[in-house]
């Protein structure tokens, strides 16, 4: 396409205009690549300044990472044309061979449909489609969503009515299609969970809505549990066709399987010849680990970062110890066993005392000493110990699980998501996955392993599923969900790290909800502008006794490192609920109305007092702020903020470095604190809406009772009725409100939460970049007209609809 339009432009500029060609991934694919966008900038680059005319898509988004990382000075002497690609382009040209600006011709080139619509005005008109009798809301709940079986019978049904029938996902906020379309209906990428509106018209629209709904509603005859897909398509009997694991990074990918195969490792005691000959090969064998490791480190640094690096330090240590060596050298030369017999019976004796420990943190070590282990190995006997490389192409790797340094080898382009069959959210793979955005499953089983090199593979890292040998038809579909996803990503992260201002200029700050370091990490890499939640409860859980200050102040220091000058929001510690510990007795028949959140810690004030002293001496430099969860009286929050003052003077006797001010806000979670917020506000400096505990305390809806979450929507108006009280009140006294419960990262609930003057959204991280992309349209003066209107409907599905028809008709 961009070909054939330069041809037209050198035509009409007849030499007088230079015309440069980013289109295309490569010579046959179709496509824009930011790097040759950014390449034909600079070599088009003169004084006069440069046109640039794109068509839609992928396009724009390359042209504007392109511009992006210019020098500001070579960027003002660029124009981004919004004209339409081809009329635009001739008409610019037109302009330009006759001596106008860049600036004149941009502003021909807008108006080039001009003509083209009035020619076709009259056709235009006759054909405008007559507008929608009526909608309603469906949430789709089979398994696979709107895949190619359910969007046919939809297809079938919509095909039996006359008027126009009409879908779209709501939860995507997509326009609406036609539903008599299979093409148009697959594109919308409906998924398990999310709303769609069907709309009708006609003289049997009525009809039309209630057998469409019904359809809907009878998850098009799918069980839920069952697999459409599965009958369709054969593979080995020994392996299933689809395998189930736990999601850990979100994405589509399909591609042929790299299987991590790792060699058996050598064994035995063979006996040595020469013991001098062994003990110089093993030196000689460590020392080429060792390089090897500082290089891979160096690697790591620049490609990856200091976190990920620092492992290869350890490794390169491990190999320098002294014990070691001297133990090694004793099994060589008294014991006259060979390099590799002498290796080998060293690491497996080390690898499997940390094995056997109950500490999680040492068992994690024995995989890191299996891990050098190898590449010594590797070194003595000239064999590599697994493969990580398939010819030129990109693929799904699939590993048993992955040392650290498969893990980083594996962090290329060419990953396209990574399957393991044991490992948890917590491994090396699935950390480096979400902080790649590369859709990662871990926990597969065992059967994982069965699958050959080369397999054909597609993996949804959202609901943790991976297909073995898809069939054409399953292919296509989540190809199709790939690109969409793809594209909506690059579309989100390319502005991640630019503030969220409302279109009508207000700055709402977006923040991450925060579990452990390594969120911290992916938090700051997705565009949050501090933590808004930091869950203290991951120091307490799975452990004998209680972390005491030191611990605590050393992890707290690591992630406020990270976080840096941003606002950082640590909560005391909400134990008890779901959130058991041995070393606290818990004997409550409804643990989640019993003792939890701030009423144990002032049982326990001698935990509350570690943890006060820890964030206080951890936060000295930073810009911390307090905050209590499940406050129910005005009381529990005056002792609470007395514990604060008391640990400070503490502190201060003991000379020992705090901040200067600390803000103190609490959790409204809890509807006694939300009604009562106007007595609360004079004695904090700010609230944060917890919803997820607000909405199960309000509607008696159990979070984690799968039964009761339908009674459980945010956007119910007893619960906006709610959170426009608590803002109201801390509003009239001077004090700010953040959301830091789920709801904030819902698309919908966005724009009422704003219009009800909610001030910070706080979200799990890899939600920052849609929830920023989604406030930059909104207009807030707008919004507050829809959240005033939201708290007279009946219930949260009429809200859903109501902001669902008004955003689509600005
Ligand atoms: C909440 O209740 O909304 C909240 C953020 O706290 P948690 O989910 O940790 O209970
Ligand atoms: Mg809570």
């Amino acid at each position: 396409l961009a070909k054939g339009v330069g041809e037209l432009v050198e035509q009409i500029g007849r030499g007088k205009i230079s015309v440069f060609i980013a289109g295309g991934l490569d010579d046959l694919t179709l496509g824009t690549d930011p790097n040759m966008v950014r390449k034909m900038l600079n070599a088009a680059d003169n004084p006069e300044g440069v046109l640039v005319l794109m068509d839609l898509g992928s396009s724009v988004l390359s042209v504007e990472m392109a511009i992006e990382e210019m020098q500001e000075k070579q960027r003002s002497r660029i124009l981004v044309c919004d004209a339409p690609f081809v009329e635009g382009a001739l008409a610019a040209a037109a302009q330009l061979a006759a001596g106008s600006t860049i600036q004149e011709a941009a502003e021909e080139a807008r108006r080039a449909l001009e003509p083209k619509i009035t020619q076709l005005e009259s056709s235009a008109k006759s054909s405008a489609s007559p507008s929608i009798k009526s909608e309603v809301a469906v949430t789709i709940n089979n398994p696979l969503g709107l895949h190619i079986r359910p969007a046919a019978s939809i297809v079938q049904t919509a095909r039996r009515f006359k008027g126009e029938i009409t879908i779209r996902n709501i939860t995507r906020e997509s326009t609406a299609v036609s539903a008599k379309s299979l093409n148009a209906i697959m594109l919308l990428d409906v998924r398990k969970g999310h709303k769609v509106a069907i709309g009708a018209s006609g003289p049997d629209a009525d009809q039309a809505l209630r057998d469409l709904t019904a359809l809907i509603s009878s998850n098009f005859g799918e069980s839920e549990l069952s697999d459409p897909i599965r009958s369709n398509y054969h593979v080995s009997p020994s392996i299933p066709n689809s395998l189930t694991g736990i999601p850990v990074s979100p994405g589509i990918a399909v591609g042929p399987a790299m299987v991590v195969q790792t060699r058996p490792e050598t064994t035995g005691r063979r006996e040595a010849a020469d013991p001098q000959l062994e003990w110089t090969r093993l030196c000689s064998a460590l020392d080429s680990s060792s390089r090897e490791l500082s290089s891979i480190r160096q690697q790591t640094v620049k490609h990856i970062g200091e976190y990920e690096a620092a492992i290869f330090g350890a490794h390169i240590l491990f190999l320098d110890d002294s014990v070691l060596l001297d133990s090694l050298r004793q099994l060589i030369f008294t014991e006259r066993l060979s390099a590799e017999s002498a290796w080998h019976t060293k690491i497996q004796a080390m690898s499997s005392n940390y094995e056997r420990s109950e500490n999680p943190m040492l068992q994690s070590r024995a995989a890191d000493l299996r891990d050098v282990g190898n590449r010594v190995m590797s070194k003595l006997t000239g064999s590599i110990t697994s493969q990580t490389t398939v010819a030129g192409q990109p693929f799904i790797v699939v590993a048993t699980d992955l040392t650290p340094s498969e893990t980083t080898s594996l962090a290329s382009p060419d990953t396209l998501a990574i399957c393991i069959a044991r490992g948890g959210p917590t491994s090396h793979a699935s950390i480096l996955a979400r902080r790649l955005g590369i859709p990662a499953i871990v926990g597969l089983g065992e059967n994982l392993m069965k699958i050959n090199n080369g397999t054909l593979l597609a993996v949804d890292g959202e609901i943790g599923r991976v297909w073995i040998a898809p069939d054409a038809v399953l292919q296509n579909e989540l190809e199709t969900r790939q690109k969409t996803w793809l594209s909506s990503r690059q579309s989100f992260n390319s502005a991640r790290l630019k503030p969220a201002i409302s279109l009508d200029g207000r700055h709402i700050v977006v923040s991450a909800n925060v579990g452990n370091l390594e969120d911290a990490r992916s938090g700051m890499e997705f565009g949050a502008e501090g933590i808004g939640l930091l869950r203290t409860e991951f120091l307490y859980l799975n452990r004998q006794s209680p972390p005491g200050e030191m611990e605590q102040i050393r992890t707290y220091s690591e992630i406020f490192e990270v976080v840096g000058q941003n606002p950082i929001i640590v909560r005391t510690f909400d134990i008890g609920g779901d959130k058991i510990v041995p070393y606290i007795d818990f004997h409550e028949e409804n643990p989640f109305f019993g003792s939890r959140g701030i009423r144990l810690s002032l049982e326990r004030t001698d935990l509350l007092r570690t943890q006060l002293r820890a964030i206080l001496r951890a936060g000295a430099n930073f810009t911390v702020k307090v905050m209590f969860p499940m406050i129910s009286t005005v009381e529990e929050i005056r002792r609470a903020r007395a514990f604060i003052d008391d640990v400070g003077e503490k502190l201060q006797t003991e000379r020992l470095p705090m901040p200067r001010r600390i803000e103190v806000g609490v959790m409204a979670e809890i509807p006694s604190a939300a009604l009562i917020a106007e007595m609360i506000a004079p004695l904090v400096d700010f609230f944060s809406l917890g919803t997820n505990d607000l909405i199960q305390y309000t509607m008696a809806a159990d979070r984690t009772n799968p039964k009761t979450w339908p009674l459980a929507d945010g956007m119910n108006p007893a619960i906006l009725r709610l959170i426009k009280h608590v803002v109201d009140s801390a509003h009239n006294h001077g004090k700010w409100v953040g959301l830091c419960g789920e709801l904030a990262g819902d698309p919908v609930a966005v724009p009422v939460l704003l219009g009800l003057g909610v001030d910070e959204l706080s979200v799990t991280p890899p939600s920052i970049p849609e929830i920023k992309a989604l406030i930059r349209r909104i207009n807030i003066g707008e919004v507050r007209k829809m959240a005033k209107l939201a708290l007279t409907k009946e219930s949260g599905e009429e809200v859903r609809n109501m902001v669902l028809s008004r955003l689509q008709r600005n």
